[in-house]
């Protein structure tokens, strides 16, 4: 698992991810979405957000193409670590979602920090070659 991923998973898992919700209760700012401008819950900050989902998608398309019908199960793993997905290897299965979660999460503050785009390819690239780095199982 990366290890930057498991900090923010325990985020998720904990529900202390910093929504534009409660960010905006510290400083004035708008408490939606900052792509979308939508309400923004948990599930919203990690894959129901349209900017966001896509990234999701192709990830799994491209790791568990025969589960992506299942994307729900995937997302009960994501949000409460149930329901692991059974075709996909759970040391698999956390690694692959511990690298998406942490370029989720980085490339959104990097946007919101520096002004880089929140660029769905990129992110998808990014989360391939980190991937990579890791051993098959
Ligand atoms: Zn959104």
């Amino acid at each position: 698992m990366l290890p930057n991923g498991r900090t923010t998973w325990y985020k998720v898992l904990s529900n202390t991810i910093p929504s534009q919700h409660i960010l905006a209760k510290m400083h004035p700012q708008a408490p939606t979405c900052t792509y979308c401008h939508q309400h923004e819950d948990l599930a919203h900050f990690v894959y129901q957000c349209p900017i966001k989902l896509p990234i999701l998608e192709t990830v799994l398309v491209m790791y568990a193409p025969l589960d992506f019908l299942t994307q729900i199960r995937y997302l009960d793993f994501l949000l409460y670590l149930r329901h692991p997905p059974s075709r996909l290897p759970l040391k698999r299965a956390l690694t692959l979602f511990s690298v998406t979660l942490h370029h989720i999460w980085s490339h959104h503050w990097q946007c919101k920090i520096h002004g880089v785009p929140f660029q769905g390819h990129r992110i998808v690239r990014a989360i391939v070659n980190q991937v990579r780095s890791f051993p098959l199982d």
